[in-house]
């Protein structure tokens, strides 16, 4: 091998472990972001928010009830007789930057109807909304 040839060799050399920082560089930002964009906090163990790991979970969220007596906040009374709510909600929330995950973890007995419609991708088409 001439020394031109080596010199060359080795410049290559160099070019490749550049190249090779930069991929597992881009590697980082990529499995950052994907943990960032999932689609749920719960699934990520991440905020979207601020990227933190420290996630608290509130496994029931209170609302106010009559004379001001605490009850869990949920999507529906099936009675206006019972006390009883159904789809109670749920909240994860990052203890570094306060973003919240809303969730319904028990669904049974929520049902659509007056106040709940069963949304498809033809229901948003067309339908205004704050982020169009
Ligand atoms: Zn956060």
């Amino acid at each position: 091998m001439t020394p031109a040839n080596r010199q060359r060799l080795v410049q290559r050399f160099v070019e490749l472990r550049a190249l090779e920082n930069e991929i597992g560089a881009l590697r980082d930002m990529i499995l950052a972001a994907r943990r960032r964009f999932a689609s749920s906090m719960r699934k990520a163990m991440s905020c979207p928010a601020c990227g933190s790991a420290t996630i608290l979970e509130a496994q029931f969220v209170l609302d106010r009830g009559d004379a001001d007596s605490p009850k869990p906040l949920a999507l529906q009374k099936p009675s206006v007789w019972r006390q009883a709510t159904v789809g109670n909600f749920a909240a994860l929330v990052c203890q570094d930057c306060g973003f919240v995950e809303w969730s319904v973890p028990d669904r049974e007995g929520v049902t659509e109807g007056a106040d709940i419609r069963r949304l498809d991708a033809s229901s948003l088409d067309g339908a205004p909304t704050p982020y169009r």
